[in-house]
């Protein structure tokens, strides 16, 4: 019978490894999708994500990963449902302490018998829910987890002779372990058109690069600062990646770069943030909350339910989600 229940990943790795450097590999194994050490990884979640990854291979959307949202509404369709897309959610309605509907920015409003929020819980909390109905458990988890931080992303379009034959997809940059959590520290990198060439034009790739970085310091600039600041920042990423891609910078046809604010406003989460990490080691198995809220008729899904961030997860969360709402109605 088991004892002692690991709680977090290097938990679970200081049963099998004693070398503190091979520990910093669980450290990065980790660091890479939960955007925190092993420390603070949940070994529920690592369970989810390690196991998908090593049984049965790691398989990639053909046409680009927009193609599982594609196929996503087609299932939704055919069952009756519809999409309003370019639609702000307002506010949720809330009477009598009951969900109600929700309210869009053009002013439609939906009434429902349940209402779901994909959003993150800080703008679930801090903007759809307005501030007189917070229910005190929303705070308790806020201090438990903080905001990740977001991420500075370069989109670029690169002459295809810069990555010879048998050049891998995916890459990680780290010169020094130390700064594997600062911002402009580790570096990502994925080359999907290796796997793909039909999403990026013959004779080029697409290179997909990002590392993190704060809103904090991208916020109280003029338009031509971000854009200087943005500039120095991609060219910094640019020279690192020349020491494995020689050429890259003179290869490079194309170039896009985000920030925190890119992410904060296309991708609608607060601050950018990746999402939440807890504050400090996860002693308890089931920090993160399930899908149903203390207000009655709203839930949550996503990454900010249990159990956490990255698609795995949030896939889990919104079966789960579907699963607890059809047995509160009676379905089944
Ligand atoms: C650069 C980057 C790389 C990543 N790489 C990986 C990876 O390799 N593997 C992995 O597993 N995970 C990865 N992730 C993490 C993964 O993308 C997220 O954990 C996941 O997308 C979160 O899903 P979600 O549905 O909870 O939130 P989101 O995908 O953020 O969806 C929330 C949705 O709610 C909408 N919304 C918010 N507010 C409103 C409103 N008021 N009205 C209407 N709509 C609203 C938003 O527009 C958004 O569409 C990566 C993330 C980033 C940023």
């Amino acid at each position: 019978m088991l004892r002692y229940l690991p709680q977090n990943v290097e938990d679970v790795a200081r049963w099998y490894i004693h070398d503190p450097q091979l520990l910093k590999f669980i450290d990065m194994e980790c660091y890479i999708w939960s955007v925190v050490p092993a420390a603070l990884t949940p070994m529920i979640n690592a369970g989810m994500v390690f196991s998908d990854r090593h049984y049965g291979g790691i398989n990639y959307p053909k046409g680009g990963v927009g193609q599982i949202a594609l196929k996503l509404v087609e299932g939704l369709e055919r069952a009756g449902g519809q999409i309003r897309y370019k639609a702000r959610v307002k506010q949720v309605l809330i009477e009598h302490g009951q969900a109600t509907g929700v309210e869009l920015n053009d002013g439609t409003v939906y009434r429902a018998r349940r209402v779901i929020s994909n959003a993150t819980r800080w703008d679930t909390f801090g903007k759809l829910v307005p501030p007189e109905n917070i229910p005190g458990s929303e705070r308790k988890w806020q201090n438990r987890y903080k905001k990740s931080p977001s991420f500075l992303s370069i989109h670029a379009g690169v002459d295809a002779a810069i990555f010879p034959p048998g050049t891998e997809c995916h890459h990680i940059l780290l010169e020094d372990w130390k700064s594997m959590e600062d911002p402009e520290g580790t570096v990502f990198v994925s080359i999907p058109t290796l796997l793909d060439p039909s999403l990026a034009p013959e004779g080029y790739h697409i290179l997909h690069t990002f590392t993190p970085t704060w809103i904090e310091d991208w916020e109280g600039l003029s338009e031509s600062e971000y854009e200087a600041r943005k500039e120095a920042a991609a060219w910094r990423i640019i020279d690192r990646l020349e020491r494995i891609f020689p050429g890259l910078d003179a290869g490079l046809d194309y170039l896009e770069v985000g920030t925190a604010r890119s992410h904060r406003r296309f991708l609608n989460r607060q601050d950018g943030t990746y999402g939440p990490m807890p504050r400090q080691i996860l002693r308890g198995l089931l920090g993160m909350p399930f899908n149903r809220t203390a207000i009655s008729g709203l839930y949550c899904v996503g990454d900010s339910t249990f159990p956490g961030q990255g698609l795995n997860a949030v896939a889990f969360s919104g079966f789960a989600c579907a699963h607890r709402i059809a047995v509160d109605l009676g379905l089944v």
